[in-house]
């Protein structure tokens, strides 16, 4: 029988609800095959990084979602929330039930900087602390210290500038945002002073993108203070701003900044965000097994423009720092059943394909790089190489229902789209009544009492 047909729909499990899911499933919806996905995500809620990982104050950016409503509101579309891939159900039983699975479960760890004291308590990392302040139920009771007035983040790319806007802004600046209640209460008792975002190479290499790098001087409470010998630039530097027009934008950004500090327009802010470049870490120290002092070593560049690298010097400082964040990129985990390259933190694939019946696509498929929309693309290339393989896909059981009984025999409530919906309108109804744009919930339990 030919797959893709009313009467032969190819099935495909994608596994993960965030961008490149939703992409993936809006490309196959798109193609000339009829088509029965389900979408696996361990959450009881969907949208991945959208609702975990997106700023609170960047609400425009959430918007995304109502495009993900669109897709979901093909016939074809099942959301099957609250399934753990690799502990409800296994890749091997989404194998025989599906013709393809398409794993689209992105990068829910970090990676790390490998340096002595990085473990002592007071080192966090930026990615469970956006989780945490985020609402994300996994990292709901994770707590924060923000008694120490210097904070050290390590990165500047854009998740850095989010973790270091967090800190910097007022209660006022947030409180009507979707930030987790939990996050709002304890960031309206930091004593965060002064926050430090150390980048190892120079101004003209920073990761963030120059809107984010714009928002860091509209900030109520927090003047940036930039040291203006790092914005003199070398030659190499100025023939990487003639290629990249961003990291141009960037350092007139940053050049902006120091003029409006330097002019007094930040003058009697309370908070001082420090951009500090060409630093690595090379240890941090404390006293009673917590952070207290991270240790810098200054960085010289070397290489062609476009390619010039950090190297130590060996000229070393120490900078007080009783809350210390590490935010050098996320990191793909490993999955049962699916292979996994442990040197880039994402699955074995060649241009999205693991084996025929087998795909991967956005962050566990090429790393964690780009914007939202960089999945739209990514995940369309997937599709057509799963497509292109369509005369070869097979499965023994082309039915969801003995996956669905065996989920309902574990006591597995499965969450559907309307089921989302539910808990979206309990969420958004519980915001207003505190003036926010959503009150999240953020622990599984609630989420499922909204459908109890
Ligand atoms: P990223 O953009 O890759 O930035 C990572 C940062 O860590 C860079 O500054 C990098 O410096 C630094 N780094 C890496 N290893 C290091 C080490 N060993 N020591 C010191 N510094 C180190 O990653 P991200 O900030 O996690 O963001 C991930 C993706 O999500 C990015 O594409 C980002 O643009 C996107 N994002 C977008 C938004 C938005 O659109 N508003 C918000 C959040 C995230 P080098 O450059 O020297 O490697």
């Amino acid at each position: 029988m030919t797959l893709g047909t009313p009467e032969a729909p190819l099935r495909v499990a994608i596994v993960g609800s965030g961008p490149s899911g939703f992409y993936a499933a809006e490309a196959l919806f798109k193609s000339d095959h009829t088509i029965h996905i389900d979408m696996y995500e361990k959450l009881p809620v969907p949208f991945g990084l959208v609702r975990s990982g997106v700023a609170p104050d960047h609400p425009k950016i959430k918007n995304v979602t109502r495009i993900y409503d669109k897709i979901a509101a093909n016939d074809g579309f099942h959301f099957m929330g609250n399934v753990t891939i690799g502990e409800d159900i296994s890749v091997s039983d989404l194998r025989e039930h599906y013709h393809a699975v398409l794993f689209a479960s992105g990068a829910s760890s970090d990676r790390r900087l490998n340096i002595p004291g990085e473990d002592l308590e007071r080192s966090y990392t930026a990615t469970e602390f956006v989780a945490w302040y985020n609402g994300h139920p996994e990292y709901r009771d994770r707590v924060f210290d923000l008694s120490r007035e210097n904070a050290v983040i390590i990165g500047q790319g854009n998740v850095a500038v989010d973790v270091c806007r967090i800190l910097s802004k007022s209660v006022e600046e947030l409180k009507a945002t979707d930030i987790a209640d939990h996050a709002l209460e304890a960031l309206a008792e930091s004593k965060i002073k002064n926050i430090y975002m150390i980048g190892r190479r120079g101004p003209a290499q920073a990761a963030f993108t120059p809107q984010e790098a714009k928002e860091l001087g509209e900030l109520d409470l927090t003047e940036v203070v930039i040291d203006p010998a790092d914005l003199e630039l070398s030659e190499a530097d100025e023939a990487e701003l003639e290629m990249n027009p961003a990291k141009r934008k960037n350092v007139v950004m940053m050049r902006d900044l120091l003029a409006k500090s330097q002019a007094g327009e930040f003058a009697n802010k309370p908070r001082k965000l420090h951009l500090m470049f060409f630093q690595s870490p090379v240890a941090l120290e404390g006293d009673n097994g917590s952070v207290e002092r991270v240790v810098l070593e200054r960085n010289a560049l070397s290489g062609e423009a476009g390619q010039q690298r950090a190297r130590g010097t060996g000229e070393k400082t120490t900078l007080d720092s009783g809350i210390f964040f590490r935010s050098v990129g996320y990191r793909g985990l490993p999955m049962q059943g699916v292979p996994f390259r442990d040197d880039w933190g994402v699955f074995h694939n060649d241009g999205g394909r693991i084996e025929t019946g087998m795909y991967t696509a956005g962050w566990i498929k090429r790393g964690p790089s780009g914007i939202i929309g960089t999945n739209k693309p990514c995940s369309y290339d997937t599709v057509k190489m799963l497509l292109e393989d369509v005369d070869q896909l097979q499965c023994a059981v082309a039915d969801t229902a003995p996956l669905r009984a065996r989920l309902e025999e574990k006591g597995v409530r499965v969450v559907s789209y309307a089921d989302w919906k539910k808990i979206d309108e309990a969420e958004i109804a519980a915001g207003a009544a505190k003036g926010k744009s959503r009150s999240k919930f953020t622990r599984v339990e609630d989420m499922l009492a909204v459908l109890a």
